[in-house]
């Protein structure tokens, strides 16, 4: 006997019949003796349809009023399928990330969960009931409605599965797992079995899209193994990706998988002078306007000056953009120029760790399809190049082929 905690998204639970559906496969893990709690997203479409609706009203509406809104779609699902497990005769109550109390801090549209207070779930599955509860909100300490950003109900699963000590947190969804790239980019892509929690926090934060990148940050920190699972096969021996600590994981392989990012820009501010506090007098008006910055080259200097480029996301290249040609005229820099048309590709494996060479091979791979690399930048367990962004298919294709990973 298991206490497991389940995430069914959208696509999961998109219909009546889809409800039923989970609720059939969430009474078979209950019926074979396990505790379950099911996290539930908003029936597909209906989070786009909500914000659809606020914009038509007033698109500068306040943002407690948003959160108000937007948490309502998750409201409506955990009811339904609460009521298609009673109609199943397996008995359910339904919570709202208020009524748990999965307590947030108040930043509306992306708060961050601080605490969860797993007593009363405990007592109802104490009386044998599942607890099915709405992803993706929660409430701040002077009551009012948060929601976590968009995805976010795999964070809430994850991080009730660390707070009531789950053995595993499932996040079922329209993919049967985790892949070594997008399949839809490079058909051949495979399916990974298993891999490490920090494989996938790299793979989530250079662009794979399967999880919810916070929620793979918490998984990593609190070491919970996730699960990710098709709900549309119903096969017992289905495929699955187990995400999990490191000594877990079945195959070592050097590298695991590639990822790729085509939302980013770059930006580059030419000859500054080459001294102490240039960097933070170029990143710190940027962050100030909550701009996030990924990679950063600062060139060697030479003549007392020196080039600084960084990448931000494409949706804030024009604002991040404008910045730099101030903080270029007051620097006196010679130019101030960038590019939204990039894209970043990484490959990530933790056998990296282990092996000299990774790195070359992969630009060798790049050099012989004539694809030139602009920036580089590299952690313990990835690389990652940023490209032309009409060259992204290509490179990934060629690196995916280059390491074998077909
Ligand atoms: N319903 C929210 C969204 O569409 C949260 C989620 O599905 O995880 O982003
Ligand atoms: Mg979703």
């Amino acid at each position: 006997m298991a206490l497991i905690v389940q995430k069914y998204g959208g696509t999961s639970v998109g219909s009546p019949e889809r409800i039923k559906a989970v609720a059939e496969r969430v009474k078979r893990w209950k019926d074979k003796g396990n505790d379950v709690v099911v996290v539930v997203s908003a029936m597909s479409g209906e989070t786009n349809r909500l914000t659809a609706l606020m914009n038509d009203v007033n698109p500068e509406g306040s943002c407690r009023e948003k959160d108000v809104i937007l948490a309502t779609g998750e409201q409506v699902t955990i009811g339904l399928l609460s009521m298609a497990l009673t109609g199943m005769d397996c008995p359910a109550i339904s919570y709202t990330g208020t009524q748990v109390k999965i307590l947030t801090d108040n930043a509306y549209s992306k708060a961050r969960i601080k605490e969860i207070d797993s007593n009363p779930i405990n007592e109802d599955l104490a009386e044998g009931k599942v607890v099915v509860v709405a992803g993706f909100q929660g409430v701040d300490d002077d009551g009012n409605i948060t929601t976590l950003g968009r995805g976010g109900s795999d964070t809430t699963a994850v991080a009730l599965a660390v707070a009531l000590e789950a053995d595993e947190c499932q996040i079922y969804t329209d993919v049967d797992g985790v892949y070594t790239t997008d399949p839809r980019v490079v058909p051949e892509a495979s399916h990974i079995p298993s891999l490490a929690l920090e494989e996938m926090l790299e793979m989530a934060s250079q662009g794979s899209k399967v999880l919810q990148i916070r929620a793979v940050e918490f998984a990593y920190k609190y070491n919970m193994p996730i699960r990710v699972l098709s709900s549309f096969d119903d096969d017992e021996n289905a495929k699955s990706t187990l995400v999990t600590r490191e000594e877990e994981v079945m195959e070592k392989v050097m590298v695991r998988g590639v990822a790729f990012n085509r939302d980013e820009a770059q930006l580059t501010i030419s000859g500054v002078s080459d001294q102490p506090g240039v960097a933070v007098k170029i990143l710190g008006p940027i962050s100030d306007a909550n701009i996030e910055v990924d990679m950063i080259v600062q060139n060697i200097g030479s003549d007392g000056s020196t080039d600084f480029t960084f990448t931000v996301h494409r949706n804030d290249y024009d604002q991040a953009k404008k910045i730099l040609n101030q903080t270029g005229a007051e620097l006196g820099a010679r130019s101030c120029s960038g590019d939204d048309r990039i894209a970043k590709i990484s490959i990530v494996g933790v056998g990296m760790r282990s092996h000299a060479g990774v790195a070359s091979e992969m630009f060798k791979a790049l050099a012989d399809e004539g694809i030139n690399i602009r920036m580089i930048s590299t952690s313990e367990i990835k690389v990652s190049v940023v490209i032309d962004e009409k060259y992204l298919e290509l490179a990934t294709r060629t690196l995916h082929d280059a390491f074998d990973m077909a």
